[in-house]
């Protein structure tokens, strides 16, 4: 399940094991939401090292559907991705995409963009999860937007805790389940939802609705709020954080997992992470470089192509240029929270942490 391996202050290095091995934590993983990366396949993944995804049950089980993973033997085989697959339900993606209809005691009704509308609950969601076969499943959660009223948060928290104790209940076999902690930036009911989730004694705690539009600071006060109440022995994740900066900042609190579109979303729109800063790729002068985004970096993209064939390629806003830039990305996030983790291990991640923010901020 989860060990701790070496601490360093409150960050600390572990190892999650899953039915489909075992990861180093802290780990970043990316989002496959429909089984799919955006531009990228699971060959991309694996040669970039990532380890771990996580794709959303609701979606996969309108397309490709239930019957396609119980005939293809679930979802690795299906997208050929022989990592970890983290599945949720994505409450704050369906905020955004407009599909959350309404919330009861029971569930939440979903808007089905290819027909009738769907009404999630716990039952539903484990039965789900188990033919999707991912290794890890995201508890229901009840999310609401940032800026809400405390009553509305209140009301949102206690649906979401008696949902979260339903599939608690309900869960068997050996895939984990984690619950998600909510209360949005109020700190009593942080701390008060942070104890009651870990009392249900899930095989890991996630920190979620931050990262939805509030200030960087109210973000580590809730999770400052929220740790002290999570089981140190059990792998902690926030949801939805992809800015290296925040990652960093979280890490040195004591979390152990991320995930994010951030990171291929910005590759998109020629904006790459490197060690020494970040690149826009769009500037002018560009246009004649025959240097990789990065010199040291050993992805595909910088073994492959330079700056200017990059940057000609986001021009023309072509697709395999989009891959090429995503590849990147992915592979920087794999090699930051690899040096984090090596920074935890030698003792020294303040100094990591001070050089790399020093430098990351800098905008090329
Ligand atoms: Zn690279």
């Amino acid at each position: 399940m989860f060990s701790l391996v070496k601490e360093d202050g409150n960050a600390r290095v572990g190892i999650l094991k899953t039915a489909h091995g075992e990861v180093e934590t802290p780990f970043f993983m990316p989002v496959a939401t429909r089984g799919v990366g955006r531009f990228v396949s699971a060959e991309d993944y694996i040669q970039a090292k990532v380890k771990v995804i996580i794709a959303n049950a609701f979606f996969l089980s309108l397309t490709p559907g239930l019957e396609m993973f119980e005939k293809r033997g679930g979802i690795h085989k299906f997208m050929h991705y022989p990592g970890i697959i983290f599945t949720d339900c994505g409450g704050f993606q369906m905020l955004r995409e407009n599909l959350l209809l309404e919330t009861t005691n029971n569930g939440i009704l979903l808007k089905n963009p290819e027909g009738k509308d769907v009404f999630m609950r716990p039952e539903k969601l484990l039965e789900i999860s188990k033919k999707i076969n991912s290794d890890v499943i995201m508890a229901l959660d009840c999310v609401l937007p940032y800026g809400r009223s405390r009553e509305q948060y209140l009301e949102a928290l206690q649906k979401s805790h008696r949902w979260t104790k339903k599939c608690k209940d309900l869960h068997s076999g050996e895939q984990l389940l984690f619950g998600i902690t909510q209360g949005g930036t109020f700190e009593d009911l942080r701390e008060s939802s942070a104890k009651a989730i870990n009392a249900m004694d899930f095989d890991g705690n996630a920190i979620g609705g931050v990262g939805i539009g509030e200030p960087s600071e109210l973000l580590y006060k809730m999770v400052d709020i929220s740790i002290p109440h999570l089981n140190k022995n059990k792998p902690r994740y926030v949801m939805g954080l992809g800015k290296p900066e925040q990652i960093i900042e979280c890490v040195e609190r004591g979390i152990d997992i991320f995930d994010s579109i951030y990171p291929q979303k910005n590759a998109r729109h020629g904006m790459l992470f490197t060690f020494s800063g970040i690149i826009d790729l769009g500037k002018e002068i560009y246009k004649f470089d025959e240097l990789p985004i990065e010199q040291s970096c050993l992805c595909f993209t910088c073994q492959t192509f330079s700056r200017s064939y990059l940057r000609y390629l986001l021009k023309k806003d072509d697709a395999v240029g989009k891959r090429f830039l995503t590849i990147h990305n992915l592979f920087f996030m794999q090699e930051f929270m690899r040096k984090i983790r090596e920074s935890i291990r030698e003792g020294k991640f303040q100094e990591f942490k001070k050089e790399f923010l020093r430098k990351h901020k800098k905008m090329n």
